[in-house]
């Protein structure tokens, strides 16, 4: 039976939601709060594919390391110090998930989920003339340290226990996978399932699939609240009025558990400020995307230009540019490709983006227990694109009132109501 679905968000999880609800035969209208062309998570991300990112947030070595990386303002982590009930519940919450049984029933959920997305992402390529970019050339984790590699080849065994591809290479096979490219490397791991595409892009054929799927995208207009009763929702309010709808969507990433708090719902999340850097004409020109690994810098060859992102600061919701954590990703570089100086960042393009990071590091799809009409597709933290074809698939199926292809039980948004 063909629905009115109202999506809430036009970033990359809106999007998809919409598209493969639209293929389902469902009227689709997508309330987003910005222009067309915005920054945010959805444009600032690096367009990596990761079949590789089966180990969620939420791991045992996790805190340690935060603990460790606080102290430094460089660092790839940042807690801003303040006092926040939220912060400190959504803390607790990690630290609870954060055990070797969580990760293991984790990863292979992320796993499949990945990899079907991944099989998306080949057909959309296929159907759109791979406007998006789409390059299956595999992810370099480059280390520069021992220890690093040593860590990395612990993940890269993992991996392929778990039957992902994964592959140690000295710095030479290393070097026959990018020639002409110098890094100073221990070793790194192959992961050759991995891609990569261009975000922007990806963003942009998608508006314009959709529109000519017949779906409606009301930009510049924010909701601001719900008309509900006690078991469904009715309506959505914004400045241009009330949208009705027979289903409603919440694609917000971090926003989502502001909007859900009305309707009396918890959804915990802290917003994981991230950066990116792009240079338009930059110094190499490397094939392979790459995840510097101890510095969590990845870079992603875009077209013509080098994008090169990371950082998670806990700082909540706020998207201003903090320079010491763009000079941290800018020194790390170097450390990997010499030919890149700090200087060739000075005419970088920086944007920001907030991941939004739910505390087991699974994302929350599904419907709300409460409210027969409302579910969201929402806390996909670092695995947002990878996982968004994916997620709309799933969301589709669960509104067509068909049984989701992959089970969906761990990501249920209800898991700490
Ligand atoms: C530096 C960086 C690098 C990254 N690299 C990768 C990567 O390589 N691979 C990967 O898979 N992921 C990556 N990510 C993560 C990925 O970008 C996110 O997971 C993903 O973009 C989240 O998408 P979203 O649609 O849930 O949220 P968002 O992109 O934040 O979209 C939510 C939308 O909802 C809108 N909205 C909010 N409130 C309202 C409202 N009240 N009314 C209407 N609209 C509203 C917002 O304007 C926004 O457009 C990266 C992130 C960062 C920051």
């Amino acid at each position: 039976m063909s629905k009115h679905v109202l999506i809430v968000g036009g970033g990359i999880i809106g999007l998809s939601v919409a598209y493969y609800c639209a293929r389902k035969g469902h009227r689709v209208t997508v309330v987003e709060r910005g222009a067309a062309e915005r920054d945010g998570c959805s444009f600032a991300n690096a367009g990596m594919i990761v079949p590789s990112h089966f180990i969620p947030l939420a791991s045992p070595g996790v805190v340690p390391l935060a603990l460790r990386w606080m102290w430094n303002p460089e660092s790839p982590f940042r807690v801003q110090p303040r006092f926040s009930a939220e912060l400190l519940d959504w803390g607790w919450k990690l630290y609870r998930a954060a055990t070797t049984a969580r990760v293991a029933s984790a990863a292979t959920v992320l796993r499949d989920l990945h990899l079907a997305s991944r099989a998306c992402f080949e057909e959309w390529a296929a159907l759109w003339g791979n406007e998006f970019e789409l390059v299956e050339r595999g992810l370099l984790m480059l280390c520069n340290t021992d220890h690093g590699l040593d860590e990395e080849t612990r993940t890269a065994e993992y991996a392929q226990r778990l039957g992902i591809p994964a592959e140690v290479l000295s710095p030479a096979a290393a070097a026959e996978l990018e020639p002409g490219i110098r890094m100073a490397i221990a070793g790194a791991v192959y992961f050759r399932l991995d891609c990569h595409l261009t975000p922007a892009r990806l963003m942009a054929v998608l508006r314009r699939e959709l529109r000519s799927a017949g779906v409606q995208i009301v930009s510049d207009t924010e909701v601001r609240g719900w008309r509900a009763s006690k078991v469904r929702v009715d309506a959505v309010e914004t400045r241009a009025g009330r949208l009705e709808a027979d289903e409603f969507v919440l694609c917000a990433g971090i926003w989502s558990k502001e909007l859900v708090r009305d309707l009396g719902l918890v959804l915990p999340m802290q917003a994981g400020k991230g950066y990116s850097l792009t240079l338009e004409t930059p110094p190499i020109r490397p094939g392979i995307c790459a995840i510097l690994s101890e510095a969590r810098v990845a870079m992603t060859p875009m077209g013509g230009s080098l994008r090169f992102g990371g950082t998670m600061e806990l700082t909540g919701i706020d998207e201003t540019i903090n320079p010491i954590r763009i000079r941290g990703i800018v020194k790390s570089v170097a450390r990997y490709y010499p030919d890149v100086s700090p200087a060739h960042f000075e005419q970088a393009s920086i944007r920001s983006g907030l991941r939004p990071c739910s505390p087991d590091g699974l994302p929350y799809i599904g419907r709300f227990d409460r409210y027969a009409n409302l579910s969201t597709a929402s806390g996909h933290a670092m695995m947002g694109v990878s996982l968004a074809p994916i997620t709309g698939k799933l969301m589709a199926e669960l509104l067509s009132d068909e049984a989701p292809a992959y089970s969906i039980a761990a990501l249920r948004p209800d898991r700490y109501m």
